[in-house]
Parts: C-alpha cells; structure tokens; sequence
C-alpha cells in the first residue's frame, strides 16, 4: 500500500491504491484532512483551508509548547 507523510505531524499515512489526485486521506496520527496531490512519490497537502463552507470554521492553532 502505498504511503505518504503526514505535513502536519510527520506520521506515515497509508494511501489506497486506487486512490487519485485530489482525493482526500485521513491522518490516522493527528486526524488531519489532507489532500493527494500527488501519486509518485505520494504527496500530501493539509486540507485545512478547505473546509466546508457552511459557517463553521475551527481554528487549531492551539500551539502545545510541550517540548
Ligand atoms: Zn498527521
């Protein structure tokens, strides 16, 4: 199965096979939406700006400086 790299946290993310350009995967890691951009090498774009357009809007910038 084919995998990518999580932009957000770094964590591998397992793609489908049969996945395409512009399908969207979830982070098992951190739960983000991202976005196939690309499919050799598999590359993943965070879908944080595309959130639906319906009023709601959750901002995580909540940023842990635990570390
Ligand atoms: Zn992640």
């Amino acid at each position: 199965m084919p995998r990518g790299a999580c932009p957000d946290c770094k964590a591998v993310v397992h793609v489908d096979e049969d996945a395409d350009k512009g399908d969207t995967v979830e982070c098992d890691e951190c739960g983000a939406n991202l976005r196939l951009v690309g499919l050799d090498p598999i590359e993943l774009d965070s879908e944080d700006s595309y959130e639906d357009d319906d009023g709601y809007k959750e901002e995580e910038e909540d940023d842990d400086d635990d570390y």
